[in-house]
């Protein structure tokens, strides 16, 4: 049963779904940016979920990728990483690695990504999807308190939801520097945010509603 699937899977046009993923969820719903477009065109995104969700690889939506977690529906990737303004010389951080496939686009695009997983599964997984990239860094543990070793960064993405973006992201954030976070409780209230920085000025921006998962706490870590 599990060989039919894979002898399955090997016909499935992924080439071709990605294009497709492209026109009708991309573009369609307004992205313009186009370092964006070129990223998620050239990110296998199948490489980053387990082969029985392969069928599903380009769907226009999340997907699960083990322990209560979930890769971002695309369109939700490509908007996150536009409101991002990324260019190449830009160091980014981000919280909430998963499967690793939204930081592949951020690499894709950016001068060096820096990003935080808390389960460490998910990040021994990403480790592996990620390691043809030379400017990435990860590391396991609560992002909460962002990662003070390499700051300040120019963009900071958070991809689990908490209640109020953490003040150290906001310190670690550099002049002219921009955050894109969901914010606000566990459910489907959650807000997408951008936030700019200039001249110790904070400016925050409601893009959307949006329904991520919750950003957990270690709280060992905070002691
Ligand atoms: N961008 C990821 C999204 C994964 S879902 C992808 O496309 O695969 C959000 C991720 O944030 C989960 O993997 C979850 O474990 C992680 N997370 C939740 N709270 C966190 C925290 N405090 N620090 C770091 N990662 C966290």
């Amino acid at each position: 049963m599990k060989e039919d699937k894979n002898i399955k899977n090997l016909h499935i046009d992924f080439e071709k779904l990605r294009k497709l993923m492209i026109e009708d969820q991309i573009k369609a719903r307004g992205i313009k940016d186009q370092n964006v477009i070129s990223a998620m065109l050239k990110v296998p995104r199948e490489k980053f979920i387990s082969p029985n969700l392969h069928d599903s690889a380009y769907d226009d939506r999340p997907l699960p990728i083990g322990f209560g977690q979930t890769i971002s529906q695309p369109y939700i990737v490509a908007l996150m990483t536009e409101l991002l303004e990324l260019n190449n010389t830009h160091k980014v951080l981000e919280i909430g690695t998963g499967c690793g496939y939204q930081t592949a686009i951020l690499a894709e695009i950016a001068n060096m990504v820096y990003s935080i997983e808390i389960i460490k599964e998910l990040y021994e997984k990403a480790k592996l999807n990620l390691a043809s990239y030379n400017n990435i860094i990860l590391k396991n543990g609560d992002g909460y308190n962002g990662w003070r070793e390499f700051s300040p960064y120019d963009r900071i993405i958070v991809t689990a939801a908490p209640q109020k973006i953490p003040q150290p992201l906001i310190d670690q954030l550099s002049n002219n520097g921009i955050i894109v976070a969901p914010e606000g409780p566990a459910g489907w209230s959650q807000v997408l945010i951008k936030i700019k920085k200039q001249n110790s000025k904070i400016a925050t921006q409601q893009i959307c509603d949006v329904a991520f998962v919750p950003l957990t706490r270690n709280y060992k870590e905070t002691l």
